[in-house]
C-alpha cells in the first residue's frame, strides 16, 4: 500500500511524500506532470495589423508563451474533440482579440489587454509585457488558444518545476510540483495519475486483445 503525505501545499506548489513505491512509478507520475497533463496556450495567431517593431512571428511566439488559466472539464484536446473541425469549435479552442494603439510616446501592451471570449480562460497574469508601441503604431490580431501537451511544445507544460528526490528509507520519495498558474498544482498531480492509469488500462486492453 502506497502512503501519501502532503508535506506542503499552496495553489501553485505541492510537495508530496510517497512511501512504499518503486522509483520508476514515482518518476512516471513526475514525467506525466510535465509531458502529458494538458494546458491551454495560444497556438494560432491571425495578425490583422502590426506596425510595431516586432516581426509577426516573434509577436505570435510571445503570445504562445503567456500562461493561460485552464479548465480541463470544459475543453477537449483538439484531436479528441467530437467536432472533427480542423478550425476547432467552442469546446476545443478559445478566441482572444488584441487591439492596441500607441497613444503616448511609448506605451506597453500587456497580457491583460488580450480580450478572451471565455472570461474563465484568460492569462494567469495581466502584467506580462507583449510589445511596446510608439505613438501611432498599432497591433490588431486574433489569437486562438487550445489545449496541448508539454511533449508537443514547452508552452503547454503546466508545471515550471517537477522534481523527485530520494527520502530517508527505502521506497520513500518526495515529489515537488510547481505550477505555472494554468492549473492548481494539486490538479496537475491528480490529472497525471489519472492519465497514467488510463495509459496502463490501454496497454492491458491491447494485451488482452492480442492474446485472444
Ligand atoms: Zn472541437
Amino acid at each position: 500500500m502506497v502512503k501519501v503525505k502532503v508535506v506542503e501545499e499552496s495553489p501553485n506548489s505541492v510537495t508530496l511524500q510517497l512511501e512504499g513505491i518503486d522509483r520508476s512509478y514515482a518518476n512516471a507520475v513526475r514525467r506525466f506532470c510535465i509531458a502529458e497533463v494538458p494546458s491551454m496556450a495560444i497556438d494560432d495567431v491571425v495578425i490583422l495589423e502590426n506596425s510595431s517593431v516586432l516581426y509577426d512571428e516573434i509577436l505570435a511566439h510571445r503570445l504562445g508563451m503567456v500562461p493561460i488559466r485552464t479548465d480541463l472539464n470544459r475543453y477537449n484536446l483538439p484531436e479528441e474533440c467530437d467536432c472533427g473541425n480542423p478550425l476547432g469549435c467552442h469546446k476545443c479552442r478559445v478566441l482572444f482579440v488584441l487591439d492596441s494603439k500607441g497613444k503616448e510616446r511609448v506605451s506597453t501592451v500587456y497580457s491583460g489587454d488580450l480580450v478572451s471570449e471565455d472570461r474563465d480562460v484568460r492569462p494567469v497574469s495581466e502584467s506580462i509585457p507583449i510589445v511596446k508601441l510608439a505613438q501611432g503604431q498599432s497591433v490588431k490580431l486574433e489569437a486562438y488558444a487550445r489545449l496541448g501537451k508539454g511533449k508537443e511544445h514547452a508552452k503547454w507544460q503546466p508545471c515550471t518545476v517537477a522534481v523527485l528526490t530520494e527520502g530517508k528509507g527505502e521506497g520513500v520519495y518526495t515529489l515537488m510540483v510547481e505550477s505555472g498558474g494554468a492549473l492548481p498544482a494539486r490538479a496537475i498531480v491528480t490529472k497525471a495519475i489519472e492519465l497514467l492509469e488510463k495509459k496502463l488500462k490501454e496497454i492491458q486492453v491491447s494485451l488482452g486483445a492480442s492474446a485472444s
